[in-house]
């Protein structure tokens, strides 16, 4: 089932999973997945490293392994590092294992590894997925502006772009400030980027995760999140429980809103994920 579908009928609830490390066999993700598809998410997509990172044969394996569960896969693909055949030989990978949905991504560039250059922006992989196969693509976006970006309105030019070479739906990075989200989408929408757009929403629950926040993600801190965070940074439990509230106080506020989706960076946490479906079920409708 292609994921565009599914806007026409509900407010969208799907999760993110990473693969496992390089050095852990594939199976260590399998529970996690179980339980997820436990929760009945609309869609769950899997993450793969544009270079380097993680270990990317194992997405399209995790992504068949969600179907045969009846859940609907999405796999990322990034394509910086990647050759035409290579992408060629993914995309072929995914149409064999009957996985219809991609996530097209240019990727981070890695200083240490230079780019191949055959696709150069997503809106480039964008085009080339949609001459291979009738495929759902959907594209990134940043409500606070991708870092590479100048400014708010080249990123979002260059976002119409990705949309006009054939971006079905798109799903934005972590944010922690809805206004950031609605004045987004207001832009977005005045620019003639008119497909949905779901709402990425990351749970913060351990120290770890605040510190790679504050560091390097670049999303504005609220002073709400940040007092939350600084109160219970050092006991376990109720950092868990504030970051879970946290996230579920954003939902209802972009449910209110009619956003089109939610897409739970779940961390291959179930126990996180579960807490927060069960909080929202009533309010998008599952
Ligand atoms: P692009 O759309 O190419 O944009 C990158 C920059 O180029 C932006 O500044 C944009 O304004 C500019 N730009 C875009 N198109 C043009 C154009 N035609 N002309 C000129 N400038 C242009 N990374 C991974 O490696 N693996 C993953 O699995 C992964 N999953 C992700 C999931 C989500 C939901 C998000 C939001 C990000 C994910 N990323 C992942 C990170 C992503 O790869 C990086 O943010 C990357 O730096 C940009 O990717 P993009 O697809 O948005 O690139």
């Amino acid at each position: 089932m292609k994921i565009r579908d599914l806007f026409e009928e509900k407010t969208v609830f799907s999760f993110e999973v990473f693969p496992p490390k390089k050095t852990s066999p594939v199976e260590v993700v399998y529970d996690t997945l179980d339980e997820l598809r436990d929760l009945k998410p609309d869609f769950i997509s899997v993450t793969f490293g544009a270079g380097g990172s993680g270990n990317s044969a194992y997405a399209c394996e995790i992504a068949s392994r969600i179907k045969e569960s009846g859940v609907i896969p999405m796999l990322h693909l990034p394509c910086i590092n990647f050759t035409r055949a290579e992408i060629d030989s993914t995309l072929a990978e995914a149409q064999k294992r009957g996985i219809e949905n991609i996530l097209a991504l240019r990727g981070d560039i890695n200083p240490d590894i230079p780019p191949v250059k055959d696709f150069e922006h997503a809106s480039d992989l964008i085009s080339y997925i949609r001459s291979k196969g009738d495929f759902d693509i959907a594209g990134a976006c940043y409500p606070e502006v991708h870092p590479d970006a100048h400014s708010l309105v080249e990123d979002i030019l260059n976002l119409k772009k990705k949309v006009d070479a054939g971006a079905d739906h798109l799903i934005t990075q972590l944010f922690f400030d809805n206004d950031s989200f609605y004045d987004f989408r207001e832009k977005a929408a005045l620019a003639g980027i008119n497909v949905p757009i779901e709402a990425g929403i990351m749970p913060v629950v351990n120290k770890k995760q605040i510190e790679r926040m504050v560091t390097t993600c670049g999303a504005s801190l609220p002073r709400k999140f940040v007092r939350i965070m600084q109160r219970f940074e050092h006991d376990p439990e109720a950092l868990r429980d504030a970051g879970i509230a946290y996230a579920v106080d954003q939902i209802v506020d972009l449910a209110a809103s009619g956003v089109d989706g939610i897409h739970l960076y779940t961390m291959n946490n179930p126990y996180v994920a579960r807490r927060i479906s069960e909080a929202v079920s009533g309010i998008l409708g599952k």
